[in-house]
C-alpha cells in the first residue's frame, strides 16, 4: 500500500513539474501579439469606466484593462455585457481597488493546455513609459521581450507561477497518468501476468500451483498463491 503511495506521490509531483513546463513553454513560444483581439467595455468599476482588451490563442492569453474617460456612445463598440474580465487574474478586484487618477494600466496573462493553468498579474505606470512595468511578487518570472513588437505592454514575456483551478489540477492528472505508466506500467503488468500464471511474482520461477511459505528460487514469500 505505501508503495502505491508513494507511486502515486511521484506520478503527482512529476505531473506538476510537467503541467508548468507546459504553462512556461506556451509563455514563452506562443506570440499572442498577432491574436484575435475582443474589445469590450465596464462602466464605472472603481469610479472609473475601462476598455478591456482580450487576446486569445487558446493556451495563451493576455487582458488589458485601460482606464478611460468614458463609454458613453460607444456600447456599441465596447459592449459591457457579459463581464469581459476572467475568473482568474484578479483584474476585478485590481481594477476596482485602483484610486482614481493611478495613471497605471492593468494586464493579466493566462497560459496552459489543455487547459489555462497558471496566470500572472502585471500593471504599466502610464506617466513613465516605457520603464514603468510593475510585477507583483510572487507573480511571474519576466524574461526578455518578444523580439519586434512595437508596444511594450504587449511584448512583455513572463513565465508565471500562480494556479488556476481547476485547469492545475487537470494538468497534474492529465500529465501524471504517462507518468506513472511510463515508470510503473512495465512492473505492473509483469507482476498481474505472474499472478494469473501461477508464478512467482518476484523472479517469476513457475510454482507449479503448489502452496510453498517461499519460492524455492528465490525465497521470496508467495502467499498469492494460498
Ligand atoms: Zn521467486
Amino acid at each position: 500500500m505505501r508503495r502505491y503511495l508513494r507511486r502515486i506521490a511521484i506520478c503527482l509531483l512529476l505531473g506538476t513539474i510537467t503541467t508548468v513546463a507546459v504553462a512556461w513553454g506556451c509563455a514563452f513560444l506562443i506570440d499572442i501579439t498577432t491574436a484575435a483581439t475582443k474589445v469590450a467595455g465596464i462602466k464605472g468599476l472603481g469610479g472609473q469606466d475601462w476598455v478591456i482588451l482580450r487576446h486569445d490563442r487558446g493556451s495563451a492569453v493576455r487582458v488589458r484593462a485601460l482606464a478611460v474617460s468614458g463609454l458613453a456612445g460607444y456600447e456599441e463598440i465596447y459592449p459591457t455585457d457579459p463581464s469581459p474580465l476572467p475568473a482568474w487574474g484578479r483584474l476585478g478586484a485590481q481594477l476596482s481597488e485602483q484610486r482614481s487618477g493611478e495613471p497605471f494600466t492593468r494586464a493579466a496573462d493566462a497560459y496552459g493546455w489543455p487547459m489555462l493553468s497558471m496566470w500572472c498579474g502585471f500593471a504599466w505606470d502610464t506617466e513613465h513609459w516605457p520603464d514603468a512595468l510593475i510585477v507583483p511578487p510572487l507573480s511571474a518570472i519576466t524574461v526578455a521581450p518578444r523580439p519586434g513588437v512595437a508596444f511594450e505592454s504587449m511584448s512583455h514575456r513572463a513565465l508565471p507561477l500562480r494556479p488556476i483551478w481547476p485547469g492545475f489540477g487537470l494538468g497534474v492528472a492529465l500529465y501524471g497518468l504517462p507518468w506513472f505508466g511510463l515508470l510503473f506500467g512495465r512492473s505492473i503488468a509483469r507482476r498481474w501476468l505472474r499472478q494469473h500464471r501461477g508464478l512467482c511474482l518476484a523472479c517469476g520461477y513457475d510454482l507449479c500451483g503448489a502452496a510453498h511459505e517461499r519460492c524455492p528460487e528465490c525465497g521470496a514469500v508467495t502467499l498469492h498463491l494460498k
